[in-house]
């Protein structure tokens, strides 16, 4: 136990990334054997070696930064996911709109016909069915 712990000191070992990659090789290989394409066992092995190589790597500047970046991702997908929800619940009272000018999402409510929607952060007007 106490070699292991010397051999580990001073890389990287694991992290969410880590975790993530092998649970995305984990289903490539189940889906592998599922139905024998050989490119997803490739690709799951691939996937294995690359968070190896990570957990070994001594350059821990280079690996957390692609940590820190992976967590940034999962962190936006969540909350896009969390927001294409909440539209999806109030879609039958309400329509979605970008704002051409931000792209800040606006909420209309639905069956008004044609209107003119000003947009509440940066003033810009545009026209759209409710
Ligand atoms: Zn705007």
């Amino acid at each position: 136990m106490n070699r292991i712990f010397e051999f580990m000191s001073g890389r990287n070992g694991n992290d969410q990334l880590g975790l993530a990659l092998l649970v995305v090789a984990l289903i490539l290989n189940i889906i592998f054997r599922m139905t024998g394409m050989y490119l997803l066992g490739i690709a799951a092995m691939a996937l294995v070696l690359i968070v190896l190589y990570r957990m070994f790597s001594r350059d821990l500047a280079k690996r957390r930064e692609e940590n820190r970046r992976f967590l940034s991702l999962w962190s936006d997908a969540k909350r896009s996911f969390a927001e294409w929800r909440l539209r999806r619940s109030q879609s039958r009272d309400y329509k979605f709109f970008v704002c051409p000018g931000c792209h800040n999402r606006l909420r209309v409510p639905r069956g008004k016909g044609k209107i003119q929607i000003t947009c509440p952060k940066c003033g810009q007007r545009f026209g759209g069915k409710s």
